[in-house]
């Protein structure tokens, strides 16, 4: 349905904004629309006018580091993480996997991407676990990408929770062959784990191939990296260096990086000259990290997480993401990206004023960036109407109220408002 959204505070603006959405597109943003089409003779039948009232209206939410496949996991017999660390994770994973079907897999994980839906989320980037000769996960989650498409946007990751190098299935096919494989089915990105490998040799052969299956497949690259305290763990120099040298950085995200908040300052001054010459993306995961890091630390404890200042200080792009929602490596997550959001200026430090008023761009805008969205995505005339209402009047107010979503909308068609829910049989309510 062609609709006017009167009253939208977009952030950047004084005054009111309305928007026309014709045909699942916004072709006309501007002020006083609601009064100036009709004295313009422009045909208003069959366009209905919805008042939102000076609510902030922002692009889609995106959760760029999320494990689709994983979900609602932790309860499972066996799964349960005594430590609390990523590699007693991986390790409660692999027992418990071997149950695994496709229906199984997309029954959870269209359970999760309704929860996300409900908080905003309309960009999700899943990784599938492909250390499974069956390469379920990634079966299901294929099935899922194209039969919810209307609703939301997965990119999928070829990612092999074991390791590239360090995993042999039973018919000795290696990760990197699954990794390769899962790309040829249709994963949209390439994936890897060097600081899991078994030594620093695999990790860094597997950052290789990483970055040639990606000039070969024509693919993003979305790689787990330096996912540890370990300061000397520094596999995310060779993934820039290699994505530059190919002239693909841009579309590169290294996920994680924990070391870098370990890591000495004289380090990272060096490191930083490459990543801005490399521009890849940083994924954060902030409340997995802070749970799943300073393991092995008494007092004092790190907290865990890379330098989201400092990068974005630098110019470089950072992102954000749930990463589990009950599974192996955290009991907790609803993918609620105001709560990430919250936590990541808290951790990172980034409460100037300035920092808070511009903080959004982390869910939205930086996470467009690292999914490689280009023009599919923001408020502008043309592009596609996906865009969600806040319960806020500011994106200060947003960011410390932690704002509910009171509205989202993909391509003119309504998902939910707040009186309404998201139902799990999805595809949802079309407006
Ligand atoms: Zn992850």
């Amino acid at each position: 349905m062609d609709t006017l959204y009167a009253n939208a505070r977009i952030a950047g603006t004084d005054k009111p904004q309305d928007l026309l959405v014709e045909e699942g597109r916004f072709t006309r943003i501007g002020e006083g629309l609601a009064r100036e089409l009709p004295a313009q003779g422009y045909d208003m039948t069959g366009i209905e006018t919805v008042d939102l009232n000076g609510k902030l209206v922002c692009p889609p939410f995106c959760d760029t580091h999320l494990h689709l496949d994983y979900v609602f996991t932790a309860r499972k017999p066996g799964a349960a993480n005594e430590s609390g660390t990523l590699f007693e994770g991986i390790q409660r994973w692999s027992d418990t996997k071997a149950d695994l079907t496709v229906d199984e897999v997309k029954t959870r994980a269209r359970k999760a991407v309704a929860m996300e839906l409900r908080h905003g989320v309309q960009y999700i980037r899943s990784h599938a676990d492909v250390t499974d000769p069956n390469l379920t996960s990634l079966k299901a989650l294929l099935e899922l990408r194209e039969e919810l498409k209307d609703v939301v946007t997965i990119q999928i990751v070829s990612f092999p929770q074991e390791g590239m190098y360090s995993y042999r299935g039973p018919h000795g096919e290696t990760g990197a062959e699954l990794v390769e494989e899962g790309l040829r089915m249709g994963a949209d990105c390439v994936g890897g784990i060097p600081h899991y490998e078994a030594c620093r040799e695999f990790g860094e052969r597997s950052m290789h191939t990483v970055v040639d299956l990606a000039v070969k497949y024509g693919r993003l690259i979305d790689v787990h990296c330096d996912e540890t305290d370990d300061p000397n763990s520094r596999f995310v120099e060779l993934l820039a260096a290699l994505a530059h040298a190919e002239g693909i950085g841009e579309m590169t995200t290294a996920s994680h990086t924990c070391s870098l908040g370990s890591a000495d300052n004289s380090y990272f001054f060096h490191l930083t000259k490459l990543l801005k010459a490399a521009r890849i993306n940083f994924a954060c995961a902030p409340t997995e990290n802070l749970y799943l890091q300073g393991r092995q630390d008494t007092f004092p404890k790190r907290r865990g997480i890379t330098r989201v200042k400092e990068l974005t200080d630098n110019g470089i792009n950072v992102s954000l993401g749930q990463d589990s929602m009950q599974d192996p490596w955290y009991p907790l997550g609803n993918g609620n990206m105001m709560i990430i959001l919250d936590y990541v200026l808290h951790l990172a430090q980034m409460m100037s004023f300035a920092e808070l008023d511009d903080a959004l761009k982390f869910p939205t805008v930086n996470g467009a960036t690292t999914m490689h969205l280009g023009d599919g995505y923001g408020i502008a005339e043309g592009r596609p109407a996906n865009f969600i209402v806040l319960d806020a009047t500011t994106p200060f107010e947003a960011v410390y109220e932690r704002a509910d979503v009171v509205r989202s909308v993909r391509a003119g068609c309504t998902l939910f408002t707040a009186e309404t829910t998201v139902d799990t049989d999805l595809p949802i309510m079309r407006g």
